[in-house]
Parts: structure tokens; C-alpha cells; sequence
């Protein structure tokens, strides 16, 4: 096998940690379109199919490499948010942990000497620092507008293009 068995579990989790992100994102969405907020819950919906993407990505990567896939149990993700900033901020706390991951994924792959492995995870890497610079600009956002005004927010988000002008299906 081209990758080690390690290697081969460890990406097989990152597939579950995904999977597990991408319903943390649905749960928000719902938690936003609860509160009346459609562009938040629009946004939050988009991230939940990247995520999704994120865990194909993974598994397209085993089958390539003639490994075996493995999916594992999905942990039911935080589903109450006492307020939107609450609930913003698990985003980002969320993306912290993957970015934690995939960086524990990486170093795994160094140690291994597998740089096919290395050169596929680079662009996981890359796509953490965008991920943690999104989550952390709106909850910059969310924390200036505060509650009383937070459909500044959605007004800001759907200027600047980060999210669709309405809700739609991934
Ligand atoms: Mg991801």
C-alpha cells in the first residue's frame, strides 16, 4: 500500500472530522434562520457543503492511493447557541480544531516521508488559513454590530459577496 496504515486511519478520521463539520454548519444554519436571519443561515449553509467537499476530497484521495475507506460514527454536533455571537464563535472554535488536524495530519505525513501525502495536504492547509480568516472576520463583524443591530451583518455579507442572496439547496 502506498500509504502506511497510519496514515491511512488518520485520514480516514479526517473524512469523519469533516463530515462532523459540515453538520456543526447545518445545526448553525438552522440556529440563524431560527432567529430570522436568511443571509447568515445562507452562509452557514454553503459552509456546511464545502465541508462536505473537504471530506471527498479525503476519500477520493484513499481510493486513489488504493487504500481502504473507513467511515466511522459522526458525533452529533452542538445544536443550541444561547446567541448568535455564541454561535459564530463555535464556527471559528470548529475551524481552530480542523485546523489542528490537519496540521497533526501533515506532520504525520513528514514524519512518514510521505510526500505524496504532503503534497496533497497542502491544500488543506491553504484552505484553513481562508477558513480561519473568514470565521474570524465575522465574528469580528457579528461582536461590532452587536445584537441590537446584527442585520448590519447580513447587509454587510451580502455586499461583499461572502454569502448568496438568498437560501438555497447545496
Ligand atoms: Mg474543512
Amino acid at each position: 500500500m502506498p500509504i502506511s496504515k497510519k496514515m491511512q486511519d488518520g485520514i480516514n478520521q479526517q473524512i469523519v472530522n469533516e463530515l462532523f463539520s459540515s453538520n456543526a454548519y447545518l445545526a448553525i444554519a438552522g440556529y440563524m434562520d431560527s432567529q430570522g436571519l436568511k443571509v447568515l443561515a445562507a452562509h452557514y449553509l454553503e459552509q456546511s457543503a464545502e465541508e462536505r467537499t473537504h471530506a471527498m476530497k479525503l476519500l477520493h484521495y484513499l481510493l486513489d492511493v488504493g487504500a481502504s475507506l473507513s467511515i466511522g460514527a459522526i458525533p452529533e454536533p452542538q445544536n443550541k447557541f444561547k446567541s448568535v455571537e455564541e454561535a459564530v464563535k463555535s464556527a471559528l472554535d470548529q475551524e481552530e480544531i480542523v485546523t489542528t488536524q490537519i496540521n497533526d495530519l501533515m506532520g504525520l505525513a513528514h514524519t512518514q516521508k510521505d510526500y505524496a501525502t504532503v503534497s496533497f495536504l497542502q491544500w488543506f492547509v491553504d484552505e484553513q488559513v481562508e477558513e480561519i480568516s473568514t470565521a474570524s472576520e465575522l465574528l469580528q463583524l457579528v461582536r461590532l454590530a452587536g445584537s441590537e443591530r446584527i442585520l448590519l451583518v447580513e447587509d454587510r455579507l451580502m455586499k461583499t459577496g461572502t454569502a448568496p442572496l438568498a437560501t438555497k439547496e447545496p
